[in-house]
């Protein structure tokens, strides 16, 4: 403050330099905010974005019309006074911009209530608070330049007058209620907060810039357009890191998401108890499976096992014994599917099934006594079962004959090993499964 008056020579690449950064700056806050506001629908995040298109759009009009940039007097038959009314109505709006983002900021959009309704889509709620400000910034362009007779004068050379201060510290007020309006209106979002930093900033840079300097080209004047754009940078800068935020929290969610879907995707087609594939993912293989082999015409064989006399097991050795036995029994069948198509499926309660495609009848049936007697091997005693010492299984083969549906092909199945439970039980029995 003390050195805002010390004169500095006349920069002339500052301007441009530092309105292109504001007006990217800015730009960019703007298309944030606007994308804020779509999925949000706030009216208060519209008018706030809005008010970074205006500053935007209102600083390109002070870099066309700033004398001695584009042509000695400025673009447009600007006059002495046209770039200063042009600072001035840039600085106002944006805290007014602000005010109304205050005052709107509890207000959710109900496109029933509103006398806006053209909130209710946000596309068209944009479009037009853009078409407004570009408005309300060109008919201000126009008025500086055309209707210059009717502005104050507010610089003498590259001094500021007594009316051009006055006028200023109306601006800086407005500035002043600004911060103050969103300091009071609690509670404070991360937005609120960085406003109030932007505010307190732009209260630094009118006052520097504008009050405590004497004119252009000072060294208030040089440092108050810096902290003008360190406040425009700020809420950029945080909005930015808020949506980087949102994205890892995003990414993060998704690795979750899909993490879950697997292991749901896993208990939808598992069965519980033995982790073998459950009934439902049974039905939608088999489909599959008889579809690829008519298609290719590729032989395709199911096997139907069932415990022998699981009801007096479980009868005699307790329901947790019962499980115990199907979990092993389930082991070993899983352990006699060995290539990658085959399919080993809790069909039902004490019933497993294999679907084997690319096998034909014979091999199906190979398949079908190795695991028979791998069930025997496994010697779990069973005292109660006509078939023997142990726990044994009996087993059904069919194959697929063409335009057999997966029903006919089970039927089959359980047909054969209903012959099977008739001839004593503890074997398999298969042969061409033609209905
Ligand atoms: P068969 O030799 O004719 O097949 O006689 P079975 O007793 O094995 O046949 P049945 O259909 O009469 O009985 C099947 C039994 O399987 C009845 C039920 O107690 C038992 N069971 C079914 N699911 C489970 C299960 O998840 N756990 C246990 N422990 N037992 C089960
Ligand atoms: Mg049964
Ligand atoms: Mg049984």
């Amino acid at each position: 403050m003390p050195f805002a008056t010390t004169p500095l020579a006349q920069a002339f690449a500052f301007i441009p330099m530092y309105v292109s950064a504001l007006v990217i700056c800015d730009l960019i806050t703007a298309v944030l905010l606007f994308g804020q506001f779509s999925v949000l629908q706030t009216p208060a995040l519209l008018v706030l974005a809005s008010g970074y298109l205006f500053t935007a759009s209102a600083t390109l009009v002070y870099l066309l019309i700033f004398p001695g940039l584009f042509s000695p007097t400025g673009l447009f038959g600007s006059g002495p006074q046209t770039s200063s009314a042009m600072y001035m109505f840039w600085h106002s709006g944006f805290p007014l911009a602000v005010i109304g983002y205050t005052l709107l900021k509890d207000k959710t959009t109900k496109p029933r209530k509103l006398p806006l309704r053209i909130l209710a889509s946000p596309r068209i709620a944009i479009a037009s608070a853009a078409v407004v400000v570009l408005s309300v910034v060109v008919g201000f362009g126009i008025f500086a330049t055309w209707g210059q007779a009717w502005i104050p004068i507010f610089l003498i050379g590259h001094r500021t007058t007594s009316t051009g201060r006055m006028f200023l510290f109306g601006v800086w007020l407005l500035s002043l209620a600004g911060l103050v309006g969103v300091w009071k209106k609690r509670p404070h979002t991360v937005l609120d907060i960085w406003l109030q930093v932007v505010m307190c900033v732009w209260l630094f840079d009118i006052a520097l810039a504008a009050l405590l300097n004497s004119g252009r080209y000072d060294l208030g004047w040089y440092v108050g357009r810096i902290y003008g754009l360190l406040a425009a940078s700020f809420l950029l800068v945080v909005l930015l890191v808020e949506d980087l935020k949102q994205y890892k929290r995003l990414f993060q969610l998704s690795v979750k998401l899909s993490a879950a879907n697997t292991v749901l995707a896993n208990l939808a087609r598992h069965d519980s108890l033995t982790g073998l594939a459950n009934r439902r993912f049974f039905d939608e293989y088999l489909a599959e499976q008889i579809a690829i082999a008519n298609r290719f015409h590729r032989p395709l064989a199911l096997i139907l096992c069932d415990i022998d006399h699981f009801k007096s097991f479980n009868d005699h050795y307790g329901h947790q014994e019962g499980d115990a036995c199907l979990k092993r029994i389930a082991r070993v069948l899983q352990s006699c599917s060995r290539r990658p198509a085959d399919m080993v499926a809790r069909y039902g309660g004490e019933e497993f099934a294999f679907i084997l495609p690319d096998t034909d009848l014979r091999a199906a049936a190979q398949v079908a006594e190795e695991v028979r007697a791998e069930v025997s091997r496994l010697e779990i005693s069973h005292a109660y079962s006509s078939a023997g010492s142990c726990v044994s299984i009996s087993s059904g083969v069919s194959e697929l004959v063409s335009s057999m549906k997966a029903s006919q092909l089970i039927s089959a199945a359980d047909d054969f090993l209903y012959k099977a439970k008739g001839l004593g039980r503890n074997q398999v029995v298969s042969a061409w499964a033609n209905i």
